[in-house]
């Protein structure tokens, strides 16, 4: 109470809390929601869990540097082509913002020069070169500086013999680089044909989502290849094909199971089971190879 008997105003800050309450600064993730049953979650124990949602068992999309951490062996990663950053050949310019104004924007947020880090690696003392997807830098769209990074990887690996991962989460070609966008599809295909013709592995790994021209170009074209529970992996989404064709497709269709059931892939593999799952194939690989060499 007041001198004047009245009850003391507490100031209450823009939120409704009282300051020093609103003060006091959370972790960022001190509770999360799982995106797809809304059940909520710790944010220690969904770390802890690799972002994977105990209840319902959905995968949730991980930075790259969070997938890089999760397959390789700790501090064996070495980025090539970092430098590399995308310039803006037809002065794109979408809801008033320029294609660069919007690059500027995502190297800031993401802390990434472009949508893929590309590199060699080890994993259970094992090389391996390795590309991962970021689905955070636009959408993980493939324009010439993701198709030239993936492209020198595909060739290093090729050169060296080393087995390549690539681990996929992107929405397509980007429209902002137009035409050259498109032309990596076939830049990243006619490298990994050579790596074929040399007879050096090459693994994927298919991440929620996986669309577009990805898709229809390397995504599709590992000599094993597998996806994570529940990832979109399709050319077109089926939402978008049920839209514009007017027509209702079976369930799960553009999903890790339905391509599995029909021979589209070769397995999904929970998350806390990839690397053990990696290292078995490349394990079986380097005896092929040591055999025929
Ligand atoms: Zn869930």
């Amino acid at each position: 109470m007041s001198e004047n008997g009245k009850q003391a105003e507490i100031p209450v800050s823009f939120n409704g809390a009282h300051p020093d309450i609103a003060m006091r600064s959370l972790p960022d993730n001190l509770a999360v929601k799982c995106p797809k049953c809304r059940e909520l979650l710790l944010g220690k124990d969904w770390d802890r869990n690799l972002k994977v949602c105990p209840r319902c068992g959905h995968h949730a999309q991980l930075t790259a540097n969070e997938r890089i951490d999760l397959l390789t062996d700790e501090k064996t990663f070495e980025e090539i082509d970092g430098n590399l950053v995308s310039n803006d050949p037809l002065k794109f310019v979408s809801n008033a913002q320029t294609y660069s104004s919007k690059l500027e924007g995502l190297v800031a947020s993401t802390h990434l020069s472009e949508g893929v880090k590309a590199g060699a690696a080890k994993i259970d003392g094992l090389p391996l070169m390795l590309v991962v997807m970021d689905f955070r830098f636009l959408g993980g769209s493939m324009g010439a500086v993701v198709g030239e990074k993936i492209t020198h990887a595909i060739e290093i690996a090729t050169r060296d013999r080393i087995p390549l991962l690539i681990s996929t989460a992107s929405g397509g070609a980007r429209m902002q680089e137009g035409v050259i966008a498109l032309m990596q599809m076939a830049k990243t295909s006619a490298a990994l044909a050579r790596m074929a013709d040399a007879g050096v592995p090459f693994i994927v790994l298919l991440t929620d989502p996986t669309t577009g021209g990805v898709t229809a170009s390397f995504a599709m074209l590992g000599d094993v290849t597998i996806a994570e529970p529940g990832a979109l992996v399709a050319f077109t989404g089926p939402r978008v094909i049920e839209q514009s064709l007017h027509v209702k497709l079976p369930k799960d269709v553009g999903y890790a199971e339905f391509l599995l059931a029909h021979g589209m892939i070769d397995s999904i593999v929970h998350r806390r089971d990839l690397r053990a799952t990696i290292v078995r194939v490349l394990h079986l690989y380097a005896a092929a190879e040591a055999v025929a060499h």
